[in-house]
């Protein structure tokens, strides 16, 4: 996956949405809305799911990222994560 997706990302400058120090529902719910306008969702909801456990992500964010909060993230049955994953990292390679 590249690095240079990053740059594109929506939500740059836009920490108080996407770093809370608080998770509070009308926050996250914009944070959301602000990833469905963005043009490397996929890239970035991709690179979340591939470091999340691994610890190495292209992008630092730590809360919603590609649309999802942590929570739906980590529910995502294996065979949804493979597909975004695979959708993500072409998208990323195109960036
Ligand atoms: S999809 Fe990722 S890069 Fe785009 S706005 Fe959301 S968190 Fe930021």
């Amino acid at each position: 996956m590249t690095t240079a997706w990053p740059q594109r990302a929506a939500c740059l400058g836009l920490d108080e949405l996407f770093l809370p120090e608080v998770a509070v529902p009308s926050k996250t719910r914009a944070a959301k809305a602000v990833c469905h306008t963005c043009p490397v969702e996929a890239a970035c909801l991709a690179d979340a799911l591939t470091t999340e456990t691994a610890g190495a992500s292209a992008f630092a964010r730590g809360y919603v990222r590609g649309g999802m909060s942590p929570s739906a993230r980590a529910h995502l049955p294996r065979v949804d994560r493979d597909r975004l994953i695979a959708a993500g990292t072409t998208e990323a390679a195109r960036v």
